[in-house]
């Protein structure tokens, strides 16, 4: 399997009809990099900033950012490269930032609610990330966006901070997409309206289950009722779809759901058009897709959409799919 995989490395991602999908990594530091590439990685579709931030006792400088996302950006050439600005907070904790104790972390400051407030980290990052665009191909991505506004007030921060960079005579990225994380059933429920003002979408099914769901991702009492396959999710994930490509603009999803062999006939008929995941799953999914047509899945939407639990969608899917 492995030899069958390897031979697919440079292959791009095609289903059994001839419709392109994008199969793109998950990264945490530019180390990682490589393995994106030696798996046939179309691109990096999230770099998970917040381990700059992560075992060390001060903030990153700008500097040290810089050199992170350009290293990244340029392995990675002309490929897209997603960047996810600072999604501290929930499980991720900051000592030396000294944030005060909250009863639901999850639920609390975090991501770009502490961006927002906390501004001088979020200039600093956005500046590194302006800097380093010059060097491929650059698109920022906003954590736990829950409001328009939000998405608002972040996109001004980064059209100033551009805006002061070109006045101080820095070369900058010019051309460059901005788009957010799906990962709060708010904005999931109002994906029509963001769809008009953000570039792209990618739906986070790790954070966007646990709150749909309302059951703690990291709770093993609770873990019954993390179900990527409920229909809950399907109909959330595809109003999404359907409201990016009503405006022209991209869906992806780089929540471990992705990945999944289960999921992915699911996603490819919903529409989705870029698949984010660690590197190993790559070639999996590849080999899984070429199979698949997508008019076929497509045509099963609906009787998905309107199916009442998981273990229906599971057991229709296996049997649609070829899965054991
Ligand atoms: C997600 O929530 O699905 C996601 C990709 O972000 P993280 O796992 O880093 O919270
Ligand atoms: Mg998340």
């Amino acid at each position: 399997k492995k030899q069958e995989w390897a031979k697919l490395k440079d292959e791009s991602t095609v289903s059994s009809d001839g419709e392109h999908v994008e199969l793109a990594a998950n990264i945490g530091t530019p180390d990682d990099v490589a393995g994106v590439l030696e798996n046939g990685g179309e691109g990096i579709g999230l770099y998970r900033t917040e381990f700059l931030y992560m075992g060390k006792n001060q903030l990153p400088t700008e500097e040290e950012q810089f050199d992170a996302y350009s290293s990244v950006l340029k392995q990675m050439g002309d490929k897209p490269v997603v960047v996810r600005t600072l999604d501290i907070g929930g499980d991720k904790e900051l000592d030396y930032l000294d944030l005060p104790d909250e009863m639901n972390p999850f639920l609390g400051f975090r991501a770009i609610r502490l961006c927002l407030e906390r501004d001088d980290i979020f200039r600093t990052q956005l500046r590194a990330l302006l800097r380093a665009g010059v060097y491929g191909n650059l698109k920022i991505m906003f954590p736990m966006i829950a409001t328009l506004e939000e998405f608002r007030q972040a996109k001004a921060i980064l059209t100033e901070e551009k805006e002061k960079l070109i006045n101080e005579g820095t070369d900058v990225a010019d051309q460059f997409e901005v788009g957010i994380m799906v990962e709060i059933p708010a904005t999931a429920v109002l994906a029509k309206q963001f769809a008009k003002e953000v570039d792209f979408f990618s739906i986070g099914t790790n954070d966007l289950i646990q709150y749909t769901m309302a059951a703690d991702r990291m709770n093993e009492r609770v873990s019954y009722l993390y179900q990527p396959y409920s229909p809950a999710i399907l109909n959330l994930v595809s109003n999404v779809i359907e409201a990016a490509h009503a405006e022209g603009k991209w869906a992806g999803m780089c929540g471990e759901m992705a990945g999944d062999e289960i999921a992915i006939p699911i996603l490819l008929g919903l529409g989705l058009d870029e698949f984010s995941m660690s590197a190993s799953s790559i070639l999996p999914a590849r080999t899984q897709l070429l199979e698949l047509s997508k008019e076929e899945m497509k045509s099963y939407k609906e009787e998905l959409l309107s199916m009442g639990t998981s273990e229906d969608v599971v057991a229709f899917v296996k049997e649609k799919a070829n899965l054991a």
